[in-house]
Parts: structure tokens; C-alpha cells; sequence
């Protein structure tokens, strides 16, 4: 069996994924802030780099695959530090384990949101890692109820960036292993509980994000995605934010390939 290193499993995305694998006879090992294995805070340096060691430890070394789910939504500067160096910081300190698998895979969890208006200088701050700087910015953000909600996609941006960045370098494809993202619409998860409530949540969320292919579906429309991506399977997927939103990026996008 493979031994899978999952963060974020203690709800939603992470949570199904690890139950689908543990189902199948795999090894998990879950890291999230309770509940799990690991417990761990994904928000601060000294956190990841904590939850990867007892992570790796508890795998005896070596890790074959990991699936980076751990997220938040809130308007707050939090979101951009836990949804971007909760999963690059924690990937490059667990990045050793994974060199020692004969068939490493890594799959983070984007989002649809990441196509939305952006604001560049958080982007640009996240990618050049200065955690500072983005804290700054963050925190203005928040306090302006025009830029709050856009903590969220500009965090998401980034990290589908940074996959696309890092997916070819030595350190991932050149220790040969494929480096991807999944970029789910909406899921019908704890996270979206409260909008998806609301016939004007539900309306609101509908419009930014039209899902044409049977609408709201539950978590293991992505973890089967995330499974797949992180499987012996894919030998030769590297670099990609694969979109798994009921046809919502053909919608927006259209015919622009
Ligand atoms: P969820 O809230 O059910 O699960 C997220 C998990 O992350 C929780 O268990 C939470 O405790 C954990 N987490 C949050 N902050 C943490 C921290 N500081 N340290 C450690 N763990 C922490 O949400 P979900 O819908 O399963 O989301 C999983 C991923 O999918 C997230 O990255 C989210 O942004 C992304 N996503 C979700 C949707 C959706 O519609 N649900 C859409 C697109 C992307």
C-alpha cells in the first residue's frame, strides 16, 4: 500500500479523499488542526513546519504521495496564509519524505474563484514568499469591504501559479514528481454550508460560478480527481490546475484555450 499524507483531513475535500484511501487499503496519515494524526496550524511557519516533520516521522521517512486540501474561505488576512504557504511551506518541508518514494505524486486544491478578479500585488507578494509584505496587504485588504472577498481568489491564483512555476523544476519533475492542482467550482462541503443555505447564497454563488453538469455535487467529485492525480496512475500530468466544476470554466471562458 501507498502512504498518503493529507492536510485538511479532518473536514470536506480532505476528509473524503482520506476515507476513500483508507477504504482501499492505502495508508493516511491526516494533518488539520484537530481531530486527525497530525495536529497541526497550517497559518504559521513554525506550524508547518512542525506538522510536516511529525507527518514524515510518522510515515517512517517516507512519503509517497501528498494532498494538500487544508483551506479557508473567511474574509481575513488568515485565508491568504493557510490557503498559500499552508500548502508551498508544507510541501518543501515534506519534500525530502517524498524524494524517497519510488513514485511520489503531489496534488494541491485551487479553486474556480482563482479566475477571478485578483488583487496583483497580494499575488505577486505570496509568490516572492514574503510573508510579511502579504500580511500587510491582507490586512488592508480586510479592512475594505471591496477587496475582502478578493483575499480568497488572489490566494487561490497564486497557488495555481506556484504549481505552474514549480511543476517543472528540478526539485519536482527533475526528482520525478508530477506536481499538480484541482480547481473545484462548488462543493457542497462545510465550507460553502452557510452560503448554499440561502436561496440568495445559492443564487449569488450560481452566478459567479454556473455549473451546467449536474450542479452542487458533494467532496468525492474532487477526491477522486485528487486520488487519481496522486495515483501510481499518472506518470506524466505535471504542472497542470485541472478544473472539476461541472462545466463552469467552459461557461466563462468559453472558446479562449
Ligand atoms: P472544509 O472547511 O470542510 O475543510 C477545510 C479544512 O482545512 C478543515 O478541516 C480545517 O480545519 C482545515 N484548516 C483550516 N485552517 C487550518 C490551519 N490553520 N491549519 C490546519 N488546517 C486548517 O472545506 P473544503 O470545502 O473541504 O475545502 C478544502 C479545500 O478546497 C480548500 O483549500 C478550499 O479552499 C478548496 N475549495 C473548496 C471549494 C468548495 O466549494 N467547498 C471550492 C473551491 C475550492
Amino acid at each position: 500500500s501507498r502512504t498518503y499524507v493529507i492536510t485538511g483531513a479532518a473536514s470536506g475535500i480532505g476528509r473524503t479523499a482520506a476515507e476513500i484511501l483508507t477504504a482501499r487499503g492505502e495508508r493516511v496519515i491526516g494533518v488539520d488542526l484537530q481531530g486527525v494524526d497530525v495536529s497541526g496550524d497550517l497559518s504559521t511557519p513554525e506550524g508547518r513546519l512542525a506538522a510536516a516533520e511529525e507527518a514524515a516521522g510518522l510515515a517512517g521517512g517516507t512519503v509517497d504521495a501528498v494532498i494538500a486540501c487544508a483551506g479557508l474561505s473567511i474574509p481575513k488576512p488568515i485565508t491568504a496564509s493557510v490557503n498559500f504557504f499552508g500548502m508551498t511551506e508544507f510541501l518543501e518541508a515534506i519534500r525530502p519524505a517524498l524524494t524517497r518514494s519510488e513514485a511520489p505524486r503531489v496534488a494541491l486544491v485551487s479553486s474556480m474563484a482563482s479566475m477571478q478578479p485578483v488583487v496583483p500585488s497580494l499575488v505577486d507578494a505570496l509568490l516572492a514568499d514574503d510573508e510579511a509584505a502579504v500580511d500587510e496587504i491582507a490586512t488592508r485588504m480586510a479592512e475594505d469591504p471591496r477587496t475582502a472577498n478578493v483575499i480568497y481568489p488572489s490566494s487561490k491564483r497564486a497557488i495555481s501559479r506556484w504549481v505552474r512555476r514549480e511543476a517543472p523544476t528540478e526539485r519536482w519533475a527533475g526528482a520525478g514528481i508530477p506536481l499538480n492542482a484541482v480547481a473545484p467550482g462548488t462543493v457542497v462541503t462545510p465550507m460553502t454550508k452557510e452560503l448554499l443555505a440561502s436561496d440568495e447564497g445559492r443564487a449569488l454563488t450560481d452566478a459567479y460560478v454556473p455549473m451546467p453538469l449536474n450542479s452542487h455535487q458533494g467532496p468525492e467529485s474532487i477526491a477522486h480527481l485528487l486520488i487519481w492525480l496522486t495515483s501510481i496512475e499518472n506518470s506524466h500530468c505535471a504542472g497542470q490546475t485541472i478544473y472539476c466544476d461541472g462545466g463552469a470554466d467552459a461557461v466563462l471562458r468559453g472558446e479562449d484555450v
